[in-house]
């Protein structure tokens, strides 16, 4: 066995170069080297790319799956409640999640969370089935999940359309967080039958306020936005 003179990785006998470091091989002891095959194939292998169309296929029937088989275990063996209604919800959430990804790649944002509010709206509503009133879903859970959803898609349409600039995204992420608080007060105030005003969610609203201007000067002054850009590296 010899070894490189340069890098002192072991070689195969019949290399007439280092692999590692391409240091010419001399060995004045082995004349057999041309005979014997080269130790690494000459050929490049080729590997095809998985298509989305099988990940999806592979995908959707591991969901499927879960969900029929647990939807059976719930009604055969284990049917005091209706169970595997949550797994079939999650089931039903985490392929919604997969279409942007893999089936319609070209699926608008607006579409794609609109799909997703609709998802975690259909998963609510199979939560209703297992608790003993349904008012939650419709005075609660439903409204609540429709304004982060519409919140969500005027985000995405305000960076597609306006800006997509790190400060501004911000600003529009501090602003929604601050209407979705102050919208969940309020309908949680309804639920239980409280006077309408604002109490914790006033304190975030100050907060996102107070941020919220940060942003805005920032955004309007030039100096400021690129001193911003330069100290976070974007
Ligand atoms: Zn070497």
């Amino acid at each position: 066995m010899s070894y490189c003179v340069n890098c002192g990785v072991e070689l195969d006998h019949s290399l007439d170069r280092c692999p590692l470091c391409n240091t010419p091989v001399l060995n004045p002891n082995e004349n057999d080297r041309q005979d014997s095959p080269p130790p690494f194939s000459k050929e490049s292998g080729h590997v095809e790319p998985v298509k989305n169309r099988d990940v999806i296929l592979l995908y959707s029937l591991v969901l499927i799956a879960s969900g029929v088989s647990c939807g059976l275990l719930n009604l055969l063996v284990f049917n005091r409640s209706f169970w595997s209604l949550y797994i079939i919800g999650a089931c039903i959430i985490l392929w919604v999640l997969a279409i942007p990804v893999f089936v319609y790649t070209r699926l608008p944002v607006y579409f794609s969370l609109l799909l997703d509010g609709l998802a975690i709206g259909l998963y609510e509503y199979l939560i209703t089935f297992n608790t003993s009133g349904s008012r939650w879903f419709s005075e609660l859970a439903l409204p609540i999940t429709a304004i982060a959803t519409l919140l969500a898609i005027l985000i995405a349409a305000l960076c597609r359309r306006v800006s997509s600039s790190f400060l501004a995204a911000s600003l529009y992420i501090f602003v929604g967080i601050a209407a979705l608080c102050v919208s969940i007060e309020l309908l949680v105030r309804r639920f239980l039958g409280k006077d309408l005003l604002l109490t914790w969610s006033a304190v975030v609203l100050t907060a996102c306020a107070i941020i919220a201007v940060a942003l805005l000067t920032m955004l309007s002054r030039s100096r400021l936005r690129s001193a911003v850009r330069r100290r976070l590296h974007f």
